[in-house]
């Protein structure tokens, strides 16, 4: 039988860049079938058994149809840790590592008392921030069931206690803001890709993950952020709090204009690490007027 590392790039080669098909290849053999990586590295000769073969042919064919690899194996890496995946959700992006780090980084000594998280997704987000603050209260909304449901396991599987609720924020009219008050850190990475720009996007992110969760109309993009810059300067977000934000980059601009009309000073629009402007924040200093 043909070596399994030779079979599966040479069966990506028409899909995905030769770099990318490498790297699918020995995380496939790696993950789904133990095989150890130095034995890729030697080019060592490997063999199957029929059974797993079988199981390689039917990963082959799930690739060739642009299923992303996350969701094959089930799961995805996120600040150094895995998370549970699978087609309701969106997979965790780089990007939205670099939104925790900055995150973390502004909050060395004095973790907030009460973060919030809106669109939770897997709950990479929440998830790691509760880690990392384990003495916060840290709570997630998302109006997927189906992502909700992902988030709860992720949740369990990491041992945190984010709570979890289901809540639609562009169209219910109340917050379920909590008796507790306020929330002292507000983040959320929201839906932010224009439809008008779908011809730029690769298959296995157009054809498998939600729509839901990427996707905001070509005539209103900031539709999230307007929402969620209102709640937080109209009670959800305590005066000095802070806001976090994950932006599409032709918006950064348009983004801290809508935080400075809400109420939020030290205003930054952050690069991610591919030069984009990919992170919004502000602190909130005075209670929006409502205009
Ligand atoms: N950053 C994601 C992407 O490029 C989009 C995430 C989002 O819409 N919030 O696919």
């Amino acid at each position: 039988m043909p070596n399994p590392f030779i079979t599966l790039r040479t069966s990506l080669q028409a899909f995905y860049p030769s770099g990318e098909a490498s790297a699918i290849a020995r995380m496939i053999l790696t993950e789904c079938f133990s095989i150890n990586p130095v034995d890729i590295y030697m080019g060592k000769d490997i063999q199957l058994s029929v059974d797993d073969e079988q199981k390689l042919q039917n990963i082959i064919q799930r690739l060739q149809n642009y299923e992303p690899v996350q969701y094959i194996l089930g799961r995805a890496r996120f600040c150094e840790r895995d998370f549970l995946v699978a087609p309701g959700v969106l997979i965790p992006r780089p990007e939205t590592e670099e939104l925790i780090e900055i995150i973390l980084r502004d909050h060395p000594t004095t973790p907030p008392r009460r973060v919030l998280d809106i669109g939770t997704g897997s709950g990479c987000i929440p998830i790691t921030l509760a880690h990392h603050w384990p003495q916060s209260h840290v709570e997630s909304w998302d109006i997927s069931p189906e992502a909700l449901a992902i988030a709860r396991r992720n949740n369990e599987m990491h041992h945190t206690d984010v709570l979890l609720r289901q809540h639609d924020i562009l169209h219910s009219k109340e917050s379920p803001i909590p008796q507790e008050g306020s929330f002292d850190l507000i983040v959320s990475n929201p839906p932010y890709i224009k439809q008008c720009e779908r011809a730029l996007m690769e298959h296995n992110v157009l054809d498998w993950e939600p729509e839901l969760a990427l996707f905001v109309p070509d005539e209103d993009p900031l539709i999230f952020y307007r929402v969620i810059a209102q709640r937080a300067s109209s009670g959800l977000l305590a005066p000095g709090g802070s806001l976090y934000f994950e932006i599409n980059r032709e918006h950064g601009r348009e983004t801290a204009h809508l935080l400075e009309e809400n109420g939020f000073t030290n205003i930054q629009v952050l690069k991610d690490l591919a030069g984009n402007e990919r992170i919004a924040k502000g602190v909130l200093t005075s209670r929006s007027t409502g205009t």
